[in-house]
């Protein structure tokens, strides 16, 4: 799960993260309140999508940059005005772009060196790993490529956590010494307690900027929560926003799939995680494109199943499904089940390639058969993907 920027920075004033103070609004009026609220200072006005890139990023309307400087209430609600809804496209929203619905009024900083600061869940070594740079406010991927040495690694032991001598490392590392180093310390510790205490997957800090009066501060923020630890944060989960997730995938959650919407016109029903990477696997080895990832587990019930099949009819890019079962514990005549349900209520204008396999296969053939839907059924995988293939194609 992602937060926005200005949720972001209620989870940094909760862990005394510095950071500088902002208001989120929803119209252009609200923005010209929050300016107002800020008067005497200078402003930044930042489109809130789930998306990096918003200052060099560009608005279908023609209009440029999801960051701007600001100096006024009216401009405030200028600027407001030309973004929120409105689609603002940068590197990681793809060509679709995101539609602006709310907008956040922050004080602007004057910044005397930008720099990049990070945790994440290291796989490889099971450890947080704190990645940190002197060149920040750029891609970091950028910076990666072409000059990897300025980018500085420090892993974290989980069980002793975080510690000075660690920090001291860090501080040095990215050449701030004396209160400038001291403040970083601090900011570095309280984010590592954030980034624990919220069971995040990532924390992302880019730019970190120190600044001529002095100070250090996160000017920007993005986050990534561990969904399977969600239970225990419904602060957190109150954040959600499913405006700014596929749709597919929101309807997916609601039934507990195992979703993920991609971009080909195959649809695969799978139980199984394995099974479901083998079917996009032979999908693709027959030419075809899998239009997502759907596992609906083992013990899937026929509301669920009959869930899946559902979303997966509503998604317009979808030519044809291939519905790839290897029963374990789950029961074919389960899916038979569900496909008919939803079929029933939606019918069933594309084509259906059907392997059923394995625990009660021949009362789910059966069902199938019984449905006087029009099915294609399939003796291997390997049919079963050739004959999918061949229906869109
Ligand atoms: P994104 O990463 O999505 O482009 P950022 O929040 O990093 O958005 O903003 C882009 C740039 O705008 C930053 O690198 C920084 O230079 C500037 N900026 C952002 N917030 C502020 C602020 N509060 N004060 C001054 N400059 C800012
Ligand atoms: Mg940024």
């Amino acid at each position: 799960m992602n937060i926005h920027e200005y949720q972001a920075k209620e989870l940094f004033d909760r862990f005394q993260v510095p950071s500088p103070r902002g208001a989120v609004a929803s119209t252009p009026e609200e923005a010209a309140a929050a300016a107002k609220e800020f008067a005497g200072a200078k402003l930044v006005i930042k489109a809130q999508v789930h998306a990096g890139g918003r200052g060099k990023g560009h608005f279908k309307n023609g209009f440029q940059g999801g960051v701007h400087l600001i100096e006024s209430p009216e401009q405030a609600a200028e600027f407001a005005s030309k973004m929120l809804n409105e689609t603002l496209v940068t590197v990681q929203t793809g060509e679709a772009g995101r539609l602006v619905r709310k907008v956040m009024v922050a004080e602007a900083v004057d910044i005397t060196h930008e720099y990049y600061l990070a945790i994440l869940m290291d796989r490889a070594t099971s450890r947080p790993v704190i990645v940190a740079s002197t060149e920040g406010g750029m891609s970091i991927e950028d910076v990666a490529h072409n000059t990897p040495e300025k980018i500085i690694r420090q892993f974290v032991h989980p069980l002793l956590g975080l510690q000075r001598y660690e920090i001291g490392k860090l501080a040095a590392a990215l050449g701030l010494s004396g209160d400038l180093g001291k403040q970083f310390g601090k900011l570095l510790a309280n984010l590592y307690k954030l980034f624990i205490a919220s069971d995040c997957s990532m924390v992302e800090i880019n730019p970190l900027v120190t600044t001529p009066d002095g100070r250090v501060l996160a000017l920007d923020a993005k986050f990534g929560f561990d969904d399977n630890a969600l239970y225990r944060h419904p602060d957190i989960v109150a954040y959600r926003d499913k405006d700014e997730e596929d749709p597919r995938e929101v309807a997916a959650s609601e039934y507990d799939l195992n979703y993920i919407g991609l971009d080909g016109n195959i649809a695969c029903l799978v139980n199984g995680a394995g099974l479901a990477m083998a079917t996009m696997d032979i999908i693709k080895h027959y030419g075809g494109e899998p239009a997502n990832f759907l596992d609906v587990g083992g013990g899937a019930s026929k509301e669920q199943v009959t869930a899946a099949f559902k979303i997966i009819l509503a998604d317009p890019n979808v030519k044809g499904i291939f519905i790839n079962i290897f029963g374990g514990i789950m029961d074919c005549n389960v899916i038979a089940e569900g496909v008919i349900a939803a079929a029933k209520e939606t019918g069933l204008p594309i084509p259906l390639v059907v392997r059923l396999e394995g625990n009660n296969v021949e009362m789910g053939k059966a069902t199938l058969d019984a449905s006087g839907l029009d099915i294609t059924s399939a003796s291997t995988m390997a049919d079963g993907a050739e004959k999918i293939v061949a229906a869109v194609s």
